[in-house]
């Protein structure tokens, strides 16, 4: 496994751990690391709440690039819970792909960080509503 991928894995670890904010908030129980084409990494944690207003850990770090000023994509790294394997979200691959339309497919995202499994945005979204 490259140095990368492991400075993602770090990146995230450092911002995970549940939280609970309010009766109604909490965050934290999952972790994501976003790496733009400059090659900065971008952290975020997931926020759940009552009435679907929270936000997974993945689009929280998307956002934070964006907010940065950088909008292109070249790897995302998520810490589930239980450091498990997990692919993003539904919701998560199309922000992905509306963010880097005609390019998202060769996002590298990190499957299962125990086996190194590595796979591309366009393997997860095979026949997606935007090419
Ligand atoms: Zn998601």
């Amino acid at each position: 496994m490259d140095q990368i991928w492991v400075d993602m894995y770090n990146a995230a670890k450092a911002v995970l751990g549940g939280k609970r904010i309010s009766d109604y908030v909490t965050a934290g129980e999952v972790s994501a690391a976003v790496r733009s084409k400059s090659g900065k990494i971008y952290v975020g944690v997931c926020i759940d709440t009552c009435s679907t207003l929270g936000i997974c850990a993945e689009r929280n770090a998307i956002f934070n690039m964006i907010t940065n000023g950088e909008y292109e994509i070249d790897r995302v790294f998520c810490i589930p819970p239980n450091d498990g394997k997990g692919a993003p979200c539904g919701a998560c691959r199309e922000l992905m792909v509306q963010l880097m339309p005609g390019r998202y497919k060769d996002i590298d995202i990190m499957i299962d960080y125990s086996k190194g499994l590595v796979m591309k945005l366009g393997e997860l979204t095979p026949e997606w509503w935007i090419d």
